[in-house]
């Protein structure tokens, strides 16, 4: 049986069951979850078109690093679908791009979650509420503790919070401009680079 990215290496034999080709640990594994825009890739507000995307320099190197140890998840408030400036069509086909893009260089993608809603219709699934990270959790037998979000935004520090995760704010994007609305302690980053820094020296 070839040697599957879901086997981790503190399992021993009895802690794996096979299921069909794949051998599953059965332990919780932590992920990243990833901010998009502004994050992973540069924030041109509203994006619609794959041509529209470009990603930092060190997007492809600091995944490819995390990918050995987490489940990678993207995790994005889309309002401008709410707001008709975006269609939620649009919205997939960057995401589609985002993931063949990464996946096309080695990294894995596990889920994007989307939430196309206003914050103003008090929808369940834009950041900071922990709804998605919850489904990743059951989905994929995620450890949300000793997880890791990255984010350009307050909320996605607050939406670490949340499930006990940990947060890292990253002053590309917009992360400059709002670093004065961070409420909480956090580590606070130039970008996904040094993020994956922080993430690797910490993570146990
Ligand atoms: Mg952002
Ligand atoms: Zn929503």
């Amino acid at each position: 049986m070839p040697p599957s990215p879901d086997v981790h290496p503190h399992c021993t034999g009895s802690e794996m069951k096979s299921t069909n080709s794949t051998i599953r640990c059965e332990h919780p594994r932590p992920a990243v979850f990833l901010d998009r825009d502004g994050t992973l890739i540069e924030d041109h507000g509203d994006l619609s078109d794959p041509s529209q995307v470009v990603f930092y320099e060190d997007t492809v190197t600091a995944l490819l690093r995390l990918a050995d140890r987490f489940a990678l998840f993207i995790v994005t408030n889309q309002s401008g679908v709410a707001k008709g400036t975006i269609t939620i069509e649009g919205v997939h086909r960057v995401n589609g791009y985002v993931e063949e893009y990464l996946a096309a260089r080695g990294v894995p993608i596990a889920a994007i979650y989307v939430c196309p809603h206003l914050r103003s219709s008090g929808c369940e699934c834009i950041k900071p509420k922990p709804h998605f990270l919850k489904e990743a959790e059951r989905n994929f037998n995620i450890d949300l503790r000793r997880s890791f979000v990255i984010g350009d935004h307050p909320h996605d520090v607050e939406l670490a919070m949340q499930v006990g995760a940990t947060g890292i704010y990253v002053l590309s994007g917009h992360g400059m401009k709002h670093r004065g609305e961070l409420t909480m302690e956090t580590i606070v980053v130039d970008g996904i680079g040094e993020a994956t820094d922080k993430i690797l020296a910490t993570a146990s």
